[in-house]
């Protein structure tokens, strides 16, 4: 992924909009890319900073711990969507062969 691909996707990330497949690229990329994460910081901040000025939602401060727990939050979502997907295609290999043992039994 370029840096104006991931720039361009901060505002959904922040507002929980990214597909899994693009959450993981994303998460990738600002990693990887100091400058990336430095915007996604601060575009972050200002949002949280805003959000809590306009309703007073947040209790916490401490931006930069909430975009690490944010982070986090997103990483695990990422990881728990491909052990599920895992799994789900695992019981169809099941499903396919009790299927396949079926019919070769009811024949032979
Ligand atoms: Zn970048």
């Amino acid at each position: 992924m370029k840096c104006v691909e991931a720039k361009r996707m901060i505002t959904r990330f922040v507002n929980r909009e990214l597909s899994y497949r693009e959450l993981e690229q994303f998460l990738y990329h600002v990693e990887q890319c100091r400058d990336c994460m430095d915007e996604l910081d601060i575009y972050f901040t200002m949002y949280r900073a805003f959000d809590t000025l306009d309703t007073g939602a947040h209790q916490e401060y401490d931006f930069k711990k909430m975009l690490n727990e944010e982070l986090h939050a997103a990483r695990r979502s990422v990881f728990l969507h491909k052990v599920l997907m895992a799994a789900a295609s695992g019981l169809l290999v099941c499903l396919a062969l009790a299927l396949i043992f079926g019919i070769y039994s009811f024949f032979f």
